[in-house]
């Protein structure tokens, strides 16, 4: 057999490691920040007749463009956030990660530099090694806050041609004020990714309300947390009709598939229901938060449905103590400037109940 160091795979992919959370069968899952309630009866059932019909023209290309599709999530975040949005402004793929991708296919790649400040989500550095993106790494506040100072400083100390900025972050939770977002559009030389996986788990602003002032501002957004559709890969952004028309040029034709385009558009349908879980899910965050300070953890102020909590001395050994009675968190200690944390997300009533209980006997 050949292994991966005999194969000339490309230099700068030579020792890199593959994003992958362990998935474990028969456990609480709570690693991965996915909302815990599944699709009702009723939107199963619309699901069932909606494919059904579309099977009957499967042999057909799906709408390359997914107008449909990307006009409900205009209206979607348009309502959400107050601001007008036109479907030329919205661009949708698999999941945020490949419109993350596309966008550091267009503004990225080869001699080109993408900035963000860690710890953060680990997927953006690997997303710009794949597209021979240089990537640096600038470090948050002890506290993982991102002043304004700091981050304008780092921009030009760099002058990035991507600079990406996840609020509230993976994995701390922390959110970025709107007055440093502007600070950082005003002082980035290229375009500035603001990843907004969670945002409808936070209390504050949408950044979608600078993008009237700032032409070079992306805006990227997942049905995969509170959406509860994670299964579906759907991620989405808000830009100017230039910046979609930018990503064009590097989409794979008919990326979006037509069950995809329509099963987003069937839960887009639902929204009132499926965001209905947002509140039960911060209940139970916030009740962890509460739990977790009890037992002498200190948790990082959070605004997503995930929280980190340490610090633990060895957390590998926490971790699997924890999957030992069946709760599955996330490791990120070996993380950039996370040595010593735990990440969790907030399950269901039971699912929480579960991994309190199981981390009070770790804890003993
Ligand atoms: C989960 C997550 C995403 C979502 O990825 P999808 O590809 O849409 O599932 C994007 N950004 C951050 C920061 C995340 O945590």
């Amino acid at each position: 057999m050949t292994g991966l160091d005999e194969l000339p795979v490309r230099d700068d992919l030579r020792g890199k490691t593959p994003y992958g959370a362990p998935q474990v069968q028969d456990v609480i899952q709570l690693n991965v920040n996915e909302n815990p309630y599944a699709p009702s009866a009723a939107l199963v059932a619309d699901l069932q007749r909606a494919v059904g019909q579309a099977g009957l023209t499967l042999n057909r290309y799906p709408d390359r463009e997914a107008v449909h599709l990307r006009t409900s999530l205009a209206s979607y975040l348009g309502d959400r956030t107050g601001v007008a949005l036109s479907s030329d402004q919205v661009w949708a793929a698999n999941g945020s990660n490949e419109v993350l991708q596309q966008v550091l296919q267009a503004f990225g790649g080869p001699g080109r530099t993408a900035l963000g400040f860690e710890p953060s989500y680990s997927m953006h550095p690997i997303l710009a090694a794949g597209t021979g993106t240089r990537w640096v790494g600038v470090p948050r506040q002890p506290d993982f806050t991102l002043p304004a100072e700091l981050a304008v400083a780092a921009i030009e100390q760099h002058a990035p041609d991507v600079v990406f900025v996840t609020s509230p972050n993976n994995p701390t939770g922390t959110v970025t004020s709107l007055e440093a977002i502007a600070a950082i559009c005003a002082a980035a030389p290229g375009m500035v990714v603001v990843d907004e996986a969670y945002a409808e788990f936070a209390a504050g602003p949408s950044a979608v309300t600078l993008l009237a002032s700032h032409p070079r501002l992306l805006v990227s957004r997942t049905m995969s947390k509170a959406f509860a559709l994670a299964g579906a890969r759907v991620g989405y952004l808000a830009a100017s009709p230039a910046v979609v028309d930018a990503l064009r040029l590097v989409r794979l034709p008919y990326h979006l598939s037509a069950l995809t385009q329509l099963v987003a558009r069937i839960a887009l349908a639902r929204t009132h229901e499926l965001l209905a879980t947002v509140e039960l899910v911060k209940q139970q965050r916030d009740r962890m938060v509460r739990e977790i300070e009890g037992l002498g953890l200190t948790v990082v102020p959070t605004d997503a449905n995930f929280l980190l909590f340490g610090p633990f001395a060895d957390p590998p050994v926490t971790w699997q103590r924890l999957l030992d009675r069946g709760v599955l968190v996330r490791d990120v200690s070996s993380g950039p400037g996370l040595a010593g944390w735990l990440r969790v997300n907030a399950g269901t009533e039971p699912e929480t109940t579960a991994f309190l209980s199981a981390l009070e006997e770790v804890m003993q």
